[in-house]
C-alpha cells in the first residue's frame, strides 16, 4: 500500500497527533486496540452483520442510464444515500461504536457542524444503549434545528457552545476539553478522516467498505473491477477516502475529489481548502487548511453545511501533493444545477454535498466506453428547503 499511513501516523508529510499531553495515553490505547480489533474475525463478523442488517449494506451500484446518455459515457452511482440515516456517515459511527463497546467505554462524545455526524452518532448510541453528548456551536444549533431535534429524539444531549464564532471549530475544542476531563470512561467519535492519528486511518478503514463493494459490483456489471474514474465530494474527506481506498494503488484509476467553491474561489465565501489553503495544524493533525496570513483559521462558507469545513484530512493533502488524486471545485450554483439535473434524469434527490461531485460531470469529459463511478454520498431530504428556494434559478 503505497498510500497507506506509516507507523508514526503520517501520510507523507501530513497527519501526526498534535494533542495535549493529557490525551496521549488515551490516543495510544485507542490506536493499539483499533489495530488489534480490525484483525479479529469476531469483531469483523459483528461489524459486517450490523452493516448488513442495520445499515442495509451492500448499497447498490446503480448504472444511471439516462445520466449516462446525457453525458455520453457510462456512469455508475454508488448509492450511499440508501443507507440507514441517509448517508455514508453511519459506516464510520457503526465501526467506532463497536470499538468503544469493546474498549468498555460507557460515554460517547462527538462534535457536529451541520448535525449530520451528530445524528449518525446519536443513532448508534441508541442502538448500543450508550450515553451520548454532542457539542454544537450555538449558531449551528439555530441553523440546523431539524437535526438538533433528531438528536434529542434519539436520546442524545446536545450541548450549545458559545465560545469563538459559535461554529464547528469551537464545538471541536469543547469536545476535546471534555475528553481531557473524562479520559477513562469516554470515547470521542470523530466524523471524518480528520483529527489526530489514529482517527484519519480508522475512519478511512470503516469507510473503505464503499470501494470494497464497488470492486465486486463493477466486476458483476462490466467484467472488470476497475473503473476509469472515481468521483466524490470532499468536506473532511471521508466518503472520498472510502470510495478511493481500494483503488489507491491502481494507477489506471483516476481519482477526482470535489470541494465546495461556495460563491466562487476569490469571493471570500468558499470552503475550497486545497484551492485556497496552505499547510498548517488543525484538529490535532498537520494538513491543508484555510487560514489568514497570521495563521488564524478562516470561517468557511458553502451552501452545503456538510462541506463547510476549513480543513481536509491528511490523506487528501498527501494525495494532492503527490498528484495521485485531482482536487476540483464546484460553486453553490453549479451544485444546485447538477442536483436538479439528477432529479429530472434519474428520479434521485441527492444531498447538496453530493451535488458538488455531480457538477464535475459538466466540466470533465469522458469517453463513451469509460466507466465512471460517482459516490452518491447522501440523500437530499434535509436540503429540500434550499432546493425549493432556488428552484426558479434552474437553467434548463
Ligand atoms: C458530511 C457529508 C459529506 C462530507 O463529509 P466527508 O467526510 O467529506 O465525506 C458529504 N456528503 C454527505 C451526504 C454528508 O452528509
Amino acid at each position: 500500500m503505497k498510500y497507506a499511513i506509516d507507523e508514526q501516523g503520517y501520510y507523507g508529510a501530513f497527519g501526526g497527533a498534535y494533542i495535549p499531553e493529557m490525551l496521549y495515553a488515551n490516543i495510544q490505547a485507542l490506536k493499539e486496540r483499533y489495530k488489534e480489533l480490525i484483525r479479529e474475525d469476531a469483531f469483523n463478523q459483528e461489524l459486517d452483520q450490523l452493516l448488513h442488517d442495520y445499515v442495509g449494506r451492500p448499497s447498490p451500484l446503480y448504472y444511471a442510464a439516462r445520466l449516462s446518455t446525457h453525458y455520453n459515457t457510462r456512469i455508475y452511482l454508488k448509492r450511499e444515500d440508501l443507507n440507514h440515516t441517509g448517508a455514508h456517515k453511519i459506516n464510520n459511527t457503526i465501526g467506532q461504536i463497536l470499538l468503544a463497546q469493546k474498549m468498555g467505554k460507557r460515554r460517547i462524545i462527538a462534535e457536529t457542524g451541520a448535525g449530520q455526524h451528530g445524528v449518525a452518532t446519536a443513532t448508534v448510541c441508541a442502538l448500543m444503549g450508550l450515553e451520548c453528548k454532542v457539542y454544537m456551536g450555538a449558531k449551528d444549533i439555530l441553523r440546523q434545528s431539524p437535526n438538533v431535534a433528531r438528536m434529542r429524539l434519539l436520546g442524545a444531549e446536545v450541548i450549545p457552545v458559545h465560545s469563538g464564532s459559535e461554529t464547528l471549530k469551537d464545538a471541536t475544542n469543547e469536545a476535546i476539553r471534555d475528553w481531557i476531563s473524562h479520559p477513562e470512561t469516554t470515547h470521542y467519535i470523530i466524523g471524518s478522516v480528520v483529527g489526530p492519528d489514529p482517527y484519519p486511518d480508522m475512519v478511512a478503514h470503516f469507510q473503505s467498505v464503499i470501494s470494497k463493494e464497488i470492486r465486486v459490483q463493477l466486476q458483476q456489471h462490466t467484467g472488470s473491477p476497475l473503473p476509469t474514474a472515481v468521483i466524490a465530494c470532499v468536506g473532511g474527506g471521508s466518503n472520498a477516502a472510502g470510495a478511493f481506498h481500494h483503488f489507491l494503488d491502481e494507477a489506471s484509476v483516476q481519482l477526482i475529489a470535489v470541494e465546495a467553491a461556495g460563491k466562487g474561489l476569490d469571493t471570500g465565501y468558499t470552503a475550497a481548502t486545497m484551492a485556497q489553503g496552505s499547510p498548517g495544524l488543525i484538529h490535532g493533525s498537520r494538513t491543508y487548511l484555510m487560514q489568514s496570513p497570521d495563521g488564524q483559521i478562516t470561517e468557511p462558507y458553502s451552501i452545503s453545511a456538510g462541506l463547510d469545513y476549513p480543513g481536509i484530512g491528511p490523506l487528501h493533502a498527501h494525495l494532492y501533493v503527490s498528484k495521485r488524486a485531482s482536487y476540483l471545485q464546484a460553486t453553490d450554483d453549479e451544485a444546485l444545477q447538477a442536483a436538479y439535473r439528477l432529479m429530472r434524469l434519474e428520479g434521485i434527490i441527492p444531498a447538496l454535498e453530493t451535488a458538488h461531485a455531480l457538477a464535475v460531470l459538466e466540466k470533465e469529459s469522458f469517453m463513451p466506453d469509460d466507466k465512471v463511478v460517482l459516490c452518491l454520498s447522501g440523500r437530499g431530504d434535509k436540503d429540500l428547503e434550499t432546493y425549493i428556494k432556488h428552484k426558479d434559478d434552474e437553467q434548463d
